[in-house]
């Protein structure tokens, strides 16, 4: 089995501690690649670096909705230049996040259309973060989105009719190990409306760890399994037979070299 975890935050101290320890239980778990995403400067400089280290790591960079406050013009330009680089596969994570509001909404907006012109001069897909800000998000991707290639609503939460919006938009949805807790129920509708061929698994670590293992703190890609064994239960497949076919579409997505 191989499975790709396309978004984590391995530069985060609780996992960048013990990344060798780390790596070594995600590929005996099977999950054999990642993405490891960037949120603000310092961490997508460290996302960069980290990814050249290892086989099969590769990067995004971006600064999160929450730390849009923040972002001038020399932000941009680090961040234009890390996109430049072989091992960065995509833009984010961007978006809106209306639920802690760390960043004005002037800010956020700001910052998610300026991150959306970067991808689509780049040629790189986008990962979006949105939080209680699915109407906003969806119409600034609507107007703003419009040459970049492929977009990716990551942690998914919203509704099945959500969902739905999101593929009609011919984007991709993907899903934590939110999926996998008992009181995910409306999750676990909006997962099956989803084709496999736009779907996509992630841990989001070190937070969310996945049912049975969510009293573990510091959540890790080994722990991915979980959700992938959830989501292919959901759609009556048979885990290696999932494995396979989420993995193709995250390869896709990133235009990731084969394994
Ligand atoms: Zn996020
Ligand atoms: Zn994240």
């Amino acid at each position: 089995m191989e499975l790709i975890d396309t978004h984590c935050h391995l530069t985060f101290d609780d996992l960048a501690c013990d990344i060798d320890g780390v790596v070594a239980r995600s590929r005996r778990a099977g999950v054999t690649g990642w993405v490891t995403v960037g949120t603000d400067p310092q961490h997508n400089q460290k996302a960069v670096e980290l990814a050249q280290n290892f086989e099969n790591m590769y990067a995004a960079v971006a600064i999160h909705p929450h730390d849009a406050k923040t972002v001038t013009a020399p932000t941009i330009a680090q961040i234009k230049e890390l996109a430049q680089n072989e091992k960065v596969v995509a833009i984010g994570e961007t978006g809106l996040d209306y639920h802690y509001n760390h960043s004005l909404h002037h800010d956020q907006t700001r910052v998610f259309i300026e991150h959306l012109k970067i991808a689509a001069d780049f040629n790189l897909p986008v990962i979006i973060h949105c939080r209680k800000a699915f109407d906003e998000t969806i119409q600034i991707l609507e107007e703003h989105a419009g040459t970049v290639k492929k977009v990716v609503f990551h942690c998914f939460s919203g509704s099945a009719e959500q969902a739905k919006i999101v593929l009609d938009n011919g984007f991709y949805i993907s899903f934590t190990g939110v999926v996998t807790f008992k009181n995910a129920e409306k999750t676990r509708r909006a997962a099956d409306v989803v084709p496999l061929d736009r779907l996509m698994v992630e841990t989001d670590c070190p937070y969310m760890s996945p049912e049975p293992m969510r009293k573990q703190k510091v959540n890790e890609p080994a722990l991915m399994v979980h959700t992938a064994k959830c989501l292919a239960e959901l759609k009556r497949m048979d885990l290696a037979d999932f494995s396979r076919q989420i993995t193709a579409t995250s390869r896709a997505f990133f235009a990731l070299p084969p394994a």
